[in-house]
């Protein structure tokens, strides 16, 4: 078939027309022939398979049912006519209604005759509805061509409305393979369809609308999914590729002095096998000649700070610059101290740039920054100002990553004339899946270990009426010289009822936690800047034993001492919310605990949060779980990406398949980076035609 056949218009396929092809394109983004042979049925019915009138279940859905007409009635009402026949079988009863071609239809139908009627159950007025049913009599339905499976499409409402429905969709789908006598372009190599053995694309176009048994649909099925996942993983790697032959970068060939001694004498602990792996991913491509462009990730605690100063190091015995940036002031101070304090006397400058450095001391900076005596920089945003000029930034480090922007990592570039090497650390574990999707301009390194002797954080779940309990609990605690986070949610829509919350919640712990045994800070969104500094400040240095706090805590905050965070209304923060607050704690040598404090009125999904929470401290598995939970749409940072706008694959179940997907399209690059063996052209041809039609750059902001 001639593919730029696929091009023509829908209008032009029988059975569509100027009105339909309107509503397909405005309800499903359907305006050619080839839109709509990718128009993937969402489920299929089994039709080999009758329900009881008995168990049908409230919830509405398409069903086979086998009965008869047992009596018939027109139905008179303001709105208009309605003809109700009821619909027996030996388990109970239901109304089969139509409200259009009533006059045919009572003639036509017979009483107390065996029907197959198909369609979607309605519960209304304490009974079961099939509003316009496809039906067949029994007798017709075993003569006729049995179809084992129905496809059912995807539907909006104002596609019914405007008569679109299943039925006229199936047919439709007929029809465009009656025009195409089914015969339709190979799209993979045959090298490909040998090795895994998938069905050509016809067969398996086919199958996926007329599947002819399970086993045809389950390998149609996955032909398809294979094919999406393939070719956007194409074009990921092929961006990345250009990337690093496009964007040359600084290299960092020497492995000096600074690293040496420091990795000799000064290293505190041994590194854990994960780091050292990073570390070499690391310096593997700070030699490569091409732009560093790393994301690091690894749990809360399990050591991302040495592996970026270690990182900066190697710049510095480059001869090169490096900052860090933080998020907010609190953790740019606690970079600033930590690193200061593993360097000791090692000679390396580093100085801090927030907000609130004084002007002279920023000149200071500035002025040494240009003239290269300042090795290292640590702040906040204040390093991205126009006025912080580098004498030669060879490397900057972003820590917590989801709180700064694409725009913000690209003004860094910037900073020089050839890009910085970039390296982002965040802790918010991102299945390795989905971030092979989203992330895939970015190289990815993983933490997956902890630094031996952490105690796992036992985490409970308490309700409210525990409460007194759990103060005694805190008590305890307190006077073993441990301090305590407790966190209350902070939602927009209900901001002020949360603001209420939290100050009932803060003055009854003020009640039973009275000065002066007790000091309790308080931090919150609507107080100054200057006012949560010094409130966290306070509680950092043990000045006070209990936090208050919303989530504004949630990022990076390191208090070793805190042994215990409890979290309020826990029923209504998501997975990986609880999993950061959590990581608040266990921080230290002790034993520490993270309560969930919750009401009883619990829906099925803040069970399955709950039950995650006590069960597990593995970030990955949490993040799995969230992302079953909420689907890849929310979770964090992939709504602004647009992506996983996928036709048939899904990103959470079809894992083994993209990592299938992932393993051919680079096995096909590595061979063949231009595609233009023999065997590639088909590729390069889909590749292209994907590209020109803009069907794959939906995928992908
Ligand atoms: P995060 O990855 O959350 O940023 P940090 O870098 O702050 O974690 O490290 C958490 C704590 O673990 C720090 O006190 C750090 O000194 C310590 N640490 C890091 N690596 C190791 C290691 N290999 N062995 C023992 N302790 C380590
Ligand atoms: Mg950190």
């Amino acid at each position: 078939m001639n593919p730029n056949f696929l091009q023509t218009p829908i209008a032009y396929l029988k059975g569509v027309g100027p009105n339909r092809a309107e509503t397909l394109q405005s309800e499903l983004g359907i305006t050619t022939y080839q839109d709509l042979i990718n128009l993937f049925p969402n489920r299929y019915l089994d039709k080999t398979q009758y329900y009881k009138i008995g168990q049908l279940q409230r919830s509405s859905a398409d069903v086979q049912v086998l009965g008869k007409i047992v009596h018939i009635k027109t139905v008179e009402q303001k709105k208009g006519k309605r003809l109700v026949a009821s619909f027996a079988d030996e388990t109970g009863e239901m109304e089969l209604i139509w409200f259009r071609g009533q006059k045919w239809i009572k003639e036509n139908l017979k009483l107390n005759t065996p029907y197959v009627v198909f369609g979607k159950t309605k519960w209304y007025n304490g009974k079961f509805s099939m509003p316009h049913p496809e039906m067949e009599l029994l007798t017709e339905h075993e003569q006729g061509l049995k179809i084992f499976m129905q496809p059912i499409y995807p539907s909006t409402e104002k596609l019914s409305a405007k008569g679109i429905t299943n039925r006229v969709l199936n047919k439709l789908m007929q029809q465009l393979f009656l025009d195409t006598k089914g015969r339709f372009m190979e799209t993979l190599s045959n090298g490909i369809l040998n090795e895994l053995n998938l069905l050509p694309k016809s067969e398996a176009l086919f199958n996926i609308h007329f599947p002819k048994n399970q086993e045809l649909l389950a390998k149609a099925q996955f032909r398809l999914k294979f094919e999406e996942l393939f070719y956007i993983q194409l074009q990921l790697i092929t961006k990345k590729l250009i990337r690093k032959q496009k964007i040359k970068g600084f290299n960092f060939d020497q492995v000096g002095e600074l690293f040496n001694i420091f990795y000799e004498e000064y290293l505190p602990f041994e590194l854990t096998n994960a780091q050292k792996r990073v570390i070499k991913e690391i310096r593997s491509d700070l030699g490569s000649n091409a732009q560093m462009n790393r994301l690091l990730q690894g749990d809360v605690g399990s050591g991302k700070t040495i592996v970026a100063l270690m990182t900066m190091l190697l710049a510095i015995d480059n001869e090169y610059q490096a900052c860090i940036m933080a998020p907010t002031e609190i953790l740019a101070n606690q970079h600033y101290n930590g690193i200061k304090e593993l360097l000791g006397n090692l000679n390396v400058n580093v100085s801090l740039l927030t907000g609130s450095v004084k002007k002279s001391e920023r000149k200071v900076i500035h002025e040494q920054l240009e003239n290269g005596e300042l090795h290292i920089l640590i702040g906040t945003h204040a390093v991205l100002e126009d006025k912080v000029q580098f004498k030669n930034l060879g490397l900057a480090v972003i820590d917590e990553q989801h709180r700064f922007g694409v725009a913000q990592r690209s003004k860094l570039w910037h900073k020089n004339e050839m890009p910085p090497h970039i390296l982002v650390m965040t802790a918010t574990p991102i299945p390795r899946t989905l971030a092979m999707s989203l992330y895939g301009d970015l190289d990815i390194s993983v933490i997956d270990e902890l630094p031996p002797g952490r105690k796992p954080i036992k985490t409970v779940h308490r309700y409210d009426s525990n409460r007194l309990k759990v103060f005694r609990f805190i008590k305890d605690e307190i006077k073993k010289g441990r301090q305590i986070y407790v966190v209350y949610p902070l939602i927009q829509e209900s901001e002020a009822l949360d603001y209420k919350d939290l100050m009932d919640g803060y003055e009854s712990i003020v009640r039973d936690f009275p000065l002066p045994d007790y000091q309790i800070s308080i931090v919150h969104g609507k107080m100054k800047p200057a006012d949560k500094d010094y409130e966290m400040e306070r509680f950092v240095k043990g000045e006070t034993q209990i936090m208050v706090a919303t989530t504004v805590i949630e990022v990076g905050v390191n208090v070793p001492n805190a042994s215990v965070m409890i979290i309020e209304s826990a029923e209504r923060f998501g997975l990986s919310q609880l999993h950061q607050l959590r990581g608040r704690v266990g921080r230290g040598g002790d034993q520490s605990y993270c309560i969930l404090m919750t009401s009883h009125k619990l829906s099925t999904d803040a069970k399955t949060r709950l039950e995650t929470m006590t069960r597990t401290n593995d970030g990955f598995e949490i993040a799995e779980v969230d992302l079953k939970l909420r689907g890849p749409g929310d979770l964090m940072g992939t709504q602004q990406s647009g992506a996983l706008n996928l036709k048939i694959a899904d990103i959470v179940k079809d894992n083994d398949i993209l990592k299938t997907a992932r393993f051919y399209a680079l096995k096909v690059l590595k061979e063949d980076p231009t595609l233009t063996h023999d065997g590639h052209k088909v590729i390069r041809y889909t590749y292209a035609q994907l590209i020109k039609h803009k069907n794959i750059w939906t995928y992908i902001s």
